[in-house]
C-alpha cells in the first residue's frame, strides 16, 4: 500500500508552498483544506469516474485533488476537443459526470459547472489513509496522432514509479518549484501534480503559453523545472535571445519532449545556458521513460537518453526497430473502445509504435513513428529527420513530410512547409546537401499556410497524404 498522498504530504510539510497561480500561493495545509471541502461536495462515489473538460485552472487543480481524496477515477478530456469528439470520449469513458468552466458546455448531458458543485451541500465521507497501488488514479486519451485517441488507465503505481524515476534522474531539492504550462489533460502536465505531491515541491500553474510570462517566472519566481514541447521551446529561445537575463542557478531542468526535438534547438539552448534535456514518454507510460542527463546534452545531442531507474527499453531489430518499454510505469491497459487492444506482451513489454535505435553506450534515439516510415529504393527514410533539417533553415517555421508513391523508388519524400512571416521559399539544394543524404531530399517542397495538427498540436502526417 501507498499512503494517501495528499494526507501524507500535508502531515510532512504543512507550511511549505504547494501551489501558485495568478500571483496567489497556497501552502499544503491550505491546499488540503480546500480539496477536502470540495471532496465532501463531489456527487461521486469511490471507484466512479469523473470527467474534466477545461483548460488549466485553479478549479481544475483543486477538483483533481478532491476526486483523488474520494478515490474516484479522474478522466481528463482535451480542452480543444470539438463537441462531437468530447461526446464520443465521454461515452467511451463511462464517466458519471463531467465538470467544466464553460456555461456553453454545461448545457450538454451530464456536464456541470465547477461552481454548481461548490455551491452544493457537503456530505462527509470516510477517507482512507492508505491507497491501493493498483487503483486507477487517472484516465487520459492519447493524442490521436496515428488514429482515434485511446483512453489509457494510469494507476497509482504507474504515477509513483514515474515520479520516483524522474526524481532519481534530476534530483529533488526542498525549494524546488515546477512551472506547469503543459495542459493537465496531458500526462506531461498531470504528472507534475503527482510529482509535487510526492516530492513536496511547489507547482506554479499557467493556463496558456505566454512566452513573456514564462520567461518572467524563470527570472523572478525561483522556478527549478519546466516541461515544454518543441514549438514552445523554439519560442522561448527566440524571445530569450532578444532579451537575455542571467539564468538563475535554481533553474535546473527544462524537459523537452512529446515529439521530435530538432538538434538546432538543442544547440541554441545550450549556447544560451538553457538547461534543456530531451525526454521520451507517452500517455501509456505515465510520462518519461527515458531522459537525457544534462551532462550528456551535447555529447549525445539528439538522444532521449537512457531509461530511468525503473524502466527498461529494447529495440525489436538489429540496429533500428520498434521501441519496446517495460517497467512499473507502463499502463495496465486501455478502456472503452480500445479495451480489447492489449498494448503489453505477456512478459510486460509495451510496444510503442515508435522506431528507434540504441547506441553502444545504451542511449536511445527515437527516429519516428513506425506508421510514418518511408521506404524509398529499399532505404528507410524517417520524415522526422527531414522535418528537423527543414526547420533548422532560417526561412522555415514548420515542416511536415510524408511519402508519395513513386514508380521507380516505391516511395519518395515530399515536404510541406510553413514559411516564417515575410520570408520566401529559398533554393534549398545546397542546404539540404549539407545535412541529408541525397535519397532523403524531398522530391517536392510545397508551401502551405498551415499544417494539419490535432488537439494536442501534433502534426498528423496521414492528413498530409490526402493533400498529395
Ligand atoms: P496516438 O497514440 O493516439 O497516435 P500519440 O502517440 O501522439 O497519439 P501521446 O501519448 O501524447 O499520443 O504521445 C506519445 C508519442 O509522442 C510517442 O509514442 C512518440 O511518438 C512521441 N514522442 C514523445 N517524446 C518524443 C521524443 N522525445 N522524440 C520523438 N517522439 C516523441
Ligand atoms: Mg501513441
Amino acid at each position: 500500500m501507498y499512503p494517501n498522498l495528499l494526507q501524507k504530504r500535508v502531515a510532512l510539510t504543512p507550511n511549505r508552498a504547494a501551489f501558485e497561480m495568478n500571483g496567489k500561493t497556497w501552502t499544503w495545509s491550505e491546499v488540503y483544506g480546500r480539496a477536502l471541502t470540495i471532496a465532501e461536495k463531489l456527487p461521486i462515489k469511490e471507484g466512479e469516474r469523473i470527467g474534466f473538460w477545461t483548460k488549466n485552472s485553479e478549479s481544475l487543480y483543486f477538483f483533481l485533488l478532491a476526486a483523488m481524496l474520494k478515490e474516484s477515477e479522474v478522466v481528463l478530456f482535451n480542452d480543444r476537443l470539438t463537441e462531437e469528439e468530447f461526446l464520443y470520449q465521454q461515452q467511451d469513458a463511462e464517466v458519471q459526470l463531467t465538470l467544466t468552466e464553460s456555461s456553453d458546455r454545461a448545457r450538454l448531458d451530464n456536464v456541470f459547472l465547477f461552481r454548481e458543485v461548490e455551491e452544493g451541500i457537503p456530505n462527509p465521507f470516510t477517507m482512507r489513509p492508505q491507497w491501493n497501488p493498483d487503483r486507477t488514479i487517472s484516465i487520459m486519451y492519447t493524442s490521436g496522432t496515428t488514429g482515434r485517441p485511446k483512453g489509457v488507465r494510469q494507476t497509482l503505481e504507474n504515477h509513483m514509479s514515474s515520479a520516483l524515476g524522474s526524481a532519481l534522474s534530476s534530483g529533488v531539492l526542498p525549494e524546488d518549484k515546477w512551472l506547469c504550462v503543459m495542459p493537465l489533460y496531458h500526462i506531461s502536465g498531470f504528472s507534475m501534480i503527482m510529482r509535487s505531491l510526492i516530492y513536496g515541491s511547489a507547482l506554479q500553474l499557467h493556463t496558456r503559453f505566454e512566452v513573456d510570462a514564462i520567461l518572467e517566472a524563470i527570472e523572478h519566481d525561483g522556478i527549478s523545472h519546466l516541461s515544454v514541447v518543441t514549438t514552445m521551446l523554439g519560442q522561448l529561445l527566440e524571445q530569450y535571445e532578444k532579451q537575455p537575463f542571467p539564468i538563475p542557478s535554481m533553474f535546473r531542468t527544462v524537459l523537452a519532449g512529446g515529439g521530435p526535438v530538432p538538434a538546432s534547438y538543442l544547440k541554441q539552448a545550450q549556447s544560451n545556458g538553457f538547461p534543456v534535456v530531451q525526454t521520451y514518454g507517452m500517455t501509456e507510460t505515465s510520462s518519461q521513460t527515458c531522459t537525457l542527463l544534462a551532462e550528456d546534452a551535447i555529447r549525445k545531442l539528439g538522444s532521449a537518453g537512457k531509461p530511468l531507474f525503473f524502466a527498461e527499453v529494447r529495440i525489436d531489430g538489429e540496429e533500428e526497430g520498434e521501441v519496446w518499454v517495460r517497467g512499473p510505469h507502463v499502463t495496465p491497459g486501455y478502456i472503452g473502445a480500445a479495451a480489447h487492444i492489449d498494448p503489453v506482451t505477456e512478459d510486460g513489454w509495451l510496444k510503442t509504435g515508435d522506431i528507434g535505435r540504441i547506441d553502444e553506450e545504451g542511449y536511445l534515439y527515437i527516429l519516428d513513428r513506425r506508421s510514418d516510415l518511408i521506404v524509398s529504393g529499399g532505404e528507410n527514410i524517417y520524415p522526422a529527420e527531414i522535418e528537423q533539417v527543414l526547420v533548422g533553415h532560417p526561412n522555415i517555421q514548420e515542416a511536415g513530410v510524408t511519402g508519395k508513391p513513386d514508380e521507380r523508388w516505391g516511395q519518395v519524400p515530399v515536404a510541406f512547409v510553413v514559411l516564417r512571416p515575410g520570408e520566401e521559399l529559398p533554393e534549398l539544394d545546397s542546404y539540404l546537401g549539407q545535412h541529408l543524404a541525397k535519397y532523403k531530399h524531398p522530391k517536392e517542397i510545397r508551401v502551405v499556410e498551415q499544417l494539419p495538427r490535432n488537439a494536442s498540436n501534433k502534426l498528423i502526417r496521414r492528413e498530409l497524404k490526402k493533400w498529395l
